[in-house]
C-alpha cells in the first residue's frame, strides 16, 4: 500500500518506518525542513532503541522516503496518516493549529478518494472538524474518509508497541475506510492482537481517557507518598499489595517524582477542557495535575533537609530524560528539579545516557558528565530523576568515594533503604 505520514516526529517517523518494514511505501512528510534534511543524511531527529537501524534499512530498500512537499505527499498516496503535534494550548486545552493545518493542505491538494487516518490525540469532534477544513480548502472537490486511529505507543518501545499492541483501535464510518485499515493493520492482526472498531468519537474518547486513567493512578500513589512519609509505611509495599488484587494490577502505580513527557500532562489537561466545555465537573483530573505539578517539587526541600543551605554547593542529578529508553524531556521532572537547584544558587552536574543534546537546548549553566560515577565527582549530593536501568547495579562504593558527602535523594525509589545505608548513605526516597 501507499502509505504518508504527515508529521515525522516520534509518532509519525516510528510508525511510518514500522509499516514501511512491513512492506508498503510509506512517505514520511514534515514541515520542518532541517528535520527532512537530516533524514535524508540517516540522521534520527531523536533517540528511540532500534528505530535508526530499521529507517536506514528501508531507506535502502527504496520503500521509506521523506519529503516537505504537501502536494507530493497528499498524491502520492490513497492513506494519509495525521501524525503532527497537539500541544497544550495557553488554557490547557489542545491546541489544533497543526491538525488544522495540515488539513488545509491534504484539501488543497487532493485528487482522488483518500482515506485520512487521525493518529494525533485530539479533543471528541475534531475529526468533524478535520473532515470540514479539507473541504473547505479543496480546490476540486474529491471524497475522502476520516478514520480515528489513536496511538498508544510508549516511547523507548515504540517498535514492540507497533508490532505487539495491546490493542488497535479503529473509529470509522465507511465501508472503504474500515476495508483500508483493516489491510494496513492485517499482518499485526494476524498475531492475535485485537482490532476493536467503533464509531469514530468514542475512538477520540479512548485516546484520551486511557491516558487520563494512567495518570490519575500516578498521581493517587503520589498523593499517599507524603502520607507514608509522615505517618509511616512503605508507599511502593503499599503499591505491592494493591496490585496483587487482579481488579487493581500493578502497573502504574509508583510513586515518585510525578509523570512528564509529551502525552499524559497535556492530554490531562485537554481532557479537562473538553469536560468543562460541556458543562461537566474536571474536579479529578484537575487534582491529577496538581497532584503531578507539586510532586516534581518535592526533592529539593528534601534535600534541604540534609543541606540547608545549598548556594555555591554542587548536586549531582541522575537522569534528564521524562523517563527512560527516551530522549524526551517534554515536561520532564528534571527540569523543575535543575531550575529549583539554581534558584536556591546551587551548580548542578547532570548525566543522562542519551538526552545530554536536548538537555542542552534547556538548560543554562549546568555541567554534564559522561558516566554516573563522574557526575558525583565532587558534588555535595546526588538527586536521581529518572530510573535509568544503567543506575540499578552500580558500585556504590564508588559513588561514595566521589561524593563530597554520602548524600542520595531518590526520586524513583531504585534502592533499597537497608543496602544504602549499610553502604553509609542517607538515603531518601518517596514515600517510605
Ligand atoms: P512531535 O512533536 O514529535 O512531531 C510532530 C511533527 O509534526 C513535528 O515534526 C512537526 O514539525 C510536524 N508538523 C507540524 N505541523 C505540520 C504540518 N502542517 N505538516 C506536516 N508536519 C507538521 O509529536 P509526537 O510526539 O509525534 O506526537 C504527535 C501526536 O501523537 C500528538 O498528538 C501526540 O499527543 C500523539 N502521541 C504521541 C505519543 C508519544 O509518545 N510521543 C504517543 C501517543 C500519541
Amino acid at each position: 500500500m501507499n502509505i504518508t505520514m504527515i508529521g515525522a516526529g516520534y509518532v509519525g517517523l516510528t510508525t511510518g518506518t514500522c509499516l514501511a518494514n512491513l512492506g508498503n511505501n510509506v512517505i514520511c512528510m514534515d514541515v520542518d525542513q532541517a528535520k527532512i534534511a537530516g533524514l535524508e543524511k540517516g540522521e534520527m531527529p531523536f533517540f528511540e532503541p532500534g528505530l535508526k537501524e530499521m529507517v536506514e534499512q528501508n531507506v535502502k530498500e527504496k520503500r521509506l522516503t521523506f519529503t516537505t512537499d504537501m502536494q507530493k505527499a497528499v498524491q502520492g498516496s490513497e492513506i494519509l496518516f495525521l501524525c503532527v503535534g497537539t500541544p497544550s494550548g495557553p488554557d490547557g486545552k489542545a491546541d489544533l493549529k497543526y491538525v488544522f493545518s495540515a488539513a488545509e493542505g491534504i484539501g488543497k491538494h487532493i485528487n482522488n478518494f483518500k482515506v485520512i487516518v487521525d493518529k494525533s490525540t485530539v479533543p471528541v469532534g475534531t475529526a468533524d472538524s478535520v473532515k470540514q477544513k479539507i473541504t473547505e480548502s479543496m480546490e476540486n472537490k474529491q471524497e475522502f474518509a476520516m478514520v480515528s486511529n489513536p496511538e498508544f505507543l510508549r516511547e523507548g518501545f515504540a517498535i514492540t508497541d507497533f508490532t505487539i499492541p495491546d490493542r488497535i483501535v479503529l473509529g470509522v464510518d465507511d465501508e472503504r475506510a474500515k476495508e483500508a485499515m483493516t489491510k494496513v493493520y492485517k499482518s499485526i492482526a494476524r498475531t492475535g492482537r485485537p482490532i476493536m472498531f467503533t464509531d469514530i468519537k468514542t475512538a477520540e474518547m479512548i485516546k484520551y481517557a486511557s491516558n487520563a486513567m494512567l495518570a490519575t493512578r500516578i498521581s493517587f500513589m503520589n498523593m499517599l507518598a507524603p502520607l507514608c512519609e509522615k505517618v509511616g509505611g512503605d508507599v511502593k509495599l503499599v503499591a505491592k499489595g494493591m496490585g496483587l488484587d487482579n481488579r487493581i494490577g500493578p502497573r502504574f502505580l509508583q510513586a515518585g517524582v510525578g509523570y512528564g513527557g509529551s502525552c499524559f500532562p497535556k492530554d490531562v489537561r485537554a481532557l479537562t477542557g473538553t469536560l468543562e466545555e460541556n458543562g461537566f465537573d474536571a474536579g479529578i483530573l484537575k487534582a491529577v495535575d496538581v497532584v503531578n505539578e507539586s510532586q516534581k517539587r518535592t526533592l529539593v526541600p528534601k534535600l534541604k533537609k540534609l543541606v540547608p543551605d545549598l548556594k555555591g554547593k554542587k548536586i549531582a542529578v541522575w537522569g534528564l530524560a521524562f523517563k527512560p529508553r527516551t530522549d524526551d524531556m517534554r515536561e520532564a521532572a528534571s527540569i523543575t528539579v535543575i531550575k529549583q537547584l539554581q534558584a536556591e544558587g546551587a551548580k548542578v552536574k547532570a548525566f543522562d545516557p542519551v538526552a545530554r543534546k536536548v538537555a542542552e537546548t534547556i538548560f543554562d549553566g549546568v555541567e554534564y558528565a559522561f558516566t554516573p560515577y563522574e557526575t558525583c565527582e565532587g558534588c555535595d549530593a546526588l538527586i536521581i530523576v529518572t530510573e535509568w536501568d544503567e543506575f540499578r547495579n552500580l558500585d556504590f562504593s564508588i559513588v561514595k568515594k566521589m561524593l563530597n558527602s554520602p548524600i542520595i535523594v531518590d526520586g524513583r525509589n531504585i534502592y533499597e533503604h537497608d543496602e544504602m545505608k549499610e553502604a553509609g548513605f542517607t538515603y531518601v526516597g518517596v514515600g517510605r
